[in-house]
């Protein structure tokens, strides 16, 4: 019996295998009614609003494939993700997945501890004024 985490595994490859053999079919123009059946359809009202562009903007999104530029892991970039990236985000329309899902984790977990650590001697230097032994010094 296969695990869930297997299972999970082998459904990520498909995707993964599947946008890879679309990408050439979707890099370049496709029109609307040539849309495959899983495709996301972007909102142009919203795009228009936010991109300063007359070049074209996509009539909707499919599964791009990509490899990390850290780590080199290839990862899909789902349809879903990119609505969500170009759209609700506001991404710039130019703008595309870079780094993979554990990058970004990584990413995100070093750039908050950094934050908490910086807070954390802002508040520690503070004290140490408020107690008089800052070093701040005094001729
Ligand atoms: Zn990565």
């Amino acid at each position: 019996m296969k695990s869930e985490k297997q299972r999970r595994l082998e459904i990520k490859q498909r995707r993964l295998a599947r946008a890879k053999s679309m990408v050439n079919v979707y890099n370049a123009y496709v029109p609307l009614q040539k849309a495959p059946v899983d495709a996301v359809l972007a909102d142009l009202s919203i795009l228009e609003s936010n991109n300063n562009t007359y070049g074209s903007l996509p009539q909707f999104y499919v599964d791009r494939p990509f490899a990390c530029r850290k780590c080199a892991a290839e990862e899909v970039w789902t349809a879903k993700q990119q609505k969500w990236w170009y759209e609700v985000a506001h991404g710039d329309i130019n703008t595309i997945a870079v780094h993979c899902r554990s990058c970004r984790m990584a990413e995100r977990k070093r750039v908050e501890e950094a934050r908490h650590a910086s807070a954390e001697g802002m508040r520690k230097k503070q004290e140490a004024l408020l107690r008089g032994r800052g070093n701040v010094g005094t001729n």
